[in-house]
């Protein structure tokens, strides 16, 4: 089935009670800097616990733990490409990192996933071009997750999604 609500919001994911949040994760899955860190620090020292078992992620997969002691249940963490100026696979890798975690939803059985806008920190993604993939990825996926909040954290990037999903 096609996801049935799509919205966007300004804020913090670390706060969203969805059952699963999205981590813009590295490749190593041992914590790093923004959306990163603040899931980890709102989900303690077990997140990197069970991250270590993991193995590490490729570009474009992603990977799913407990929540810890997040309101969320599960983080599917994804590692999202580094922009290089777009002809280096970007776009195709980006999608891929919506598309398996709407998979890894699938799997664990949760029905409401909130994204960060992945890629588009420290990793460059032009804001526009990657919420489209964005938008239009999940838009096009076929699920069993009900709904799908993009959150922002910043009201400019709120507003790129808010105009896409209008
Ligand atoms: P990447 O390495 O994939 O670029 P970043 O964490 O640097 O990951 O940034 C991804 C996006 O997450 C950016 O738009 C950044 O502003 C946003 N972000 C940072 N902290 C949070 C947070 N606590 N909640 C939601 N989004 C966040």
């Amino acid at each position: 089935m096609p996801v049935q609500r799509l919205d966007a919001v300004s804020g913090d994911i670390t706060t969203q009670t969805l059952d699963a949040i999205v981590n813009a994760a590295n490749s190593s899955l041992l914590g790093g800097g923004g959306v990163d860190g603040a899931i980890h620090r709102a989900a303690g020292p077990e997140l990197l616990a069970a991250c270590r078992l993991l193995g590490g992620c490729d570009t474009g997969d992603a990977k799913t733990t407990p929540g810890f002691a997040l309101p969320a249940s599960w983080v599917i963490h994804t590692v999202g490409p580094v922009w290089r100026g777009g002809d280096h696979g970007e776009p195709e890798l980006l999608a891929s990192c919506y598309v398996r975690s709407l998979e890894e939803a699938d799997r664990v059985g949760a029905r409401s996933v909130a994204f960060p806008a992945i890629s588009t920190g420290v990793y460059g993604y032009p804001i526009e071009a990657a919420a489209e993939i964005a938008v239009v990825t999940v838009r096009g996926a076929s699920t069993d997750v009900e709904h799908v909040r993009f959150v922002c954290f910043n009201e400019p990037t709120t507003a790129v999604y808010a105009r896409l999903l209008a």
